[in-house]
């Protein structure tokens, strides 16, 4: 899909001609003549980059920029200032407001597109996780309320490669004004190095470094795993527009012509450097939210939502491999009691005991489930009917056989706990989820029914059987090996 190019300017050739040069390279382009119609646009067609005409009445660039970054439907969306002004007081300011960059009057052809082609792409970039997020949201999780402006741009871990001193002492005194930590190296090998080995907010890159490309760095560091998101500030001569063009095709965020000015070196280390923490937040909320959505809070076992999506593949490579597996269903005896005799916040941590008694004796593979309340589900992939019944049997025997010892009004207190089990061996076919939910519950009601503290298995009933040990000493043996995956 051709990305979508919103212009906003207050004189028609001007638009006129943005929208030639645009719609000619394939762009979907939009047009306001005015920043409150512009912004009107840019929160209900959603555009991927907005070009900016800083000159207007009324609401000037600035004061547009700086609503549009401070909004929160808006302010993912790249801006690129167009401008007649070329003091560098003036594009401090747009960048101060949140531009991403600045373009000058008359717009140079290549400049137009090499920004735009690479602000675009950036901004896949945050859609990506913003719709990430948004899943995540609809899980019921608060999402992120921070725009890219309310991001800190202090104390950022600054890599800079450059071979001059005098250039290089430039930018590491400049870069204190922000107390940033300025790590400076003087050749790609050593960036590559230290990039590997530390986490950088952003990487500024010499093109005109003497004995190697400073393009060839760009195109490693973005190849590389853990320096991709790094933004890339590439620093040349005026005379140097076709490689700079060539790096941001390759990935640079940001450039910057000498003699680099301090302040507007500083604006733009900002922005970038705030886009990338932006984009850090993005996907922590992300995979927080995840975790979040999956796992049960109290006990960190998987939930039920998992299990539900997770037994279904279980149960398709059940089919393909052939293989019989176990799945039971865990429910405390009595613990409403427990509740109503040590607290809740004793029955917590009786919950919590027993998800991790349940898990060291398990192998590595097999799933346990917090279903809901005092319900626990495991999955025993790859197993076979006897060894199942040993295992549930051991799990049963595991939780009754020493009290737990939690505290309750500030004193270890034991309490004793038993659960009933109820299982079924799954052999290779076409059965549901539901179904196989349905069929161990049964098993659980039947145990329930017995007496409590005992296991029933489909087809089999009753498995546990009170006079004779639980486990032969052979097959507890075999069973520990197969638990533990040793000889
Ligand atoms: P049964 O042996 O028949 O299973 O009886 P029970 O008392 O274990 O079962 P019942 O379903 O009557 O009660 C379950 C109780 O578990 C009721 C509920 O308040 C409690 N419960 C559910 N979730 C939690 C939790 O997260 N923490 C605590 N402390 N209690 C919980
Ligand atoms: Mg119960
Ligand atoms: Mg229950």
């Amino acid at each position: 899909m051709a990305a979508r190019v919103l212009v906003i300017d207050d004189i028609l050739p001007n638009v006129k001609l943005l929208e030639a040069k645009l719609s000619s390279e394939y762009f979907d382009v939009i047009t306001a003549l005015s920043g409150a119609e512009g912004i009107q646009k840019a929160e209900t067609l959603s555009p991927d980059i907005i070009l900016l005409d800083v000159m207007m009445p009324n609401m000037d660039g600035f004061e547009t920029c700086h609503r549009l970054k401070s909004n929160l439907i808006t302010s993912h969306i790249p801006i690129v200032m167009v401008t007649a002004l070329t003091d560098a007081t003036d594009r401090v300011r747009g960048l101060e407001a949140g531009a991403d960059d600045f373009l000058s009057k008359p717009v140079n052809d290549v400049a137009l597109m090499a920004r735009v082609r690479s602000l675009v792409r950036l901004k896949m970039t945050v859609d990506e996780w913003r719709i990430r997020e948004n899943t995540a949201n609809q899980f019921g999780f608060t999402g992120n309320k921070s725009t890219i402006l309310s991001e800190h741009y202090e104390k950022a871990r600054v890599l800079t490669v450059e071979d001059k001193t005098f250039e290089s002492e430039k930018f590491i005194e400049t870069l204190k004004r922000d107390e940033d930590a300025v790590t400076a190296v003087r050749s790609g090998e050593q960036a590559i190095t230290l990039a590997q080995q530390n986490d950088f907010d952003i990487i500024i890159v010499s093109l005109n470094l003497a004995n190697e490309d400073g393009l060839r760095l760009c195109s490693q560091l973005r190849l590389n795993e853990r320096t991709r998101s790094v933004p890339i500030l590439v620093i040349g001569e005026e005379s140097d527009m076709k490689r700079i063009t060539t790096g941001l095709e390759i990935g640079a965020h940001d450039y910057i012509l000498r003699p680099v000015d301090r302040n507007e070196l500083l604006a733009r280390v900002r922005t970038q450097v705030r886009r990338k923490r932006y984009q850090d937040r993005l996907r922590t909320n992300y995979e927080i939210s995840l975790s979040m959505a999956l796992t049960d809070s109290l006990t960190s076992l998987y939930n039920r939502r998992y299990l539900m999506v997770h037994l279904e593949k279980l149960l398709r490579k059940n089919i393909e491999a052939k293989k019989t597996m176990c799945v039971l269903m865990l429910d405390i005896d009595h613990f409403k009691q427990i509740n109503d005799t040590y607290g809740h916040g004793a029955g917590d941590e009786v919950l919590k005991i027993f998800s991790e008694r349940i898990l060291m004796r398990l192998r590595s593979f097999d799933l346990v489930v917090r279903l809901g309340g005092e319900e626990f589900v495991v999955v025993l992939p790859d197993i076979s009917m006897n060894m199942a019944i040993h295992v549930a049997e051991r799990l049963r025997k595991g939780i009754y056989s020493s009290p737990f010892n939690v505290i309750v009004a500030d004193k270890q207190t034991d309490i004793n706990v038993s659960t009933s089990i109820g299982g079924s061996l799954i052999a290779a076919g076409e059965i549901k989820v539901d179904e196989v939910l349905q069929l161990i519950d049964e098993e659980l009601y039947k145990a329930k029914e017995d007496g409590r503290n005992c296991t029933y298995f489909t087809e089999q009933g009753l498995v546990t059987m009170p006079d004779r040990p639980i486990v032969a000493d052979s097959l507890e043996e075999e069973m520990i090996k197969e638990i533990t995956g040793s000889d």
